[in-house]
């Protein structure tokens, strides 16, 4: 039978839970449309990156209307 060869201490064992454990992602809100955008990105609802037009957005419909 396999056994362990020392003890897993507690601090160790609570160390590596203490890495697995999962933050929220931070969101901040984009100055133009005002909707939840990553920060340090260009929004990909308005492609607007501090305040400047960086991406022209194509409207969704047309996409959608030929699939
Ligand atoms: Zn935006």
């Amino acid at each position: 039978m396999n056994v362990p060869k020392k003890k897993r201490t507690a601090r160790r064992n609570n160390h590596r839970r203490a890495m697995q454990k999962l933050t929220p992602v931070q969101l901040t809100k984009c100055p133009s449309c005002n909707k939840l955008i990553l920060p340090h990105n260009v929004c990909k609802y308005c492609g607007h990156y501090n305040n400047e037009s960086i991406i022209a957005i194509k409207e969704k419909s047309e996409k959608s209307a030929t699939a």
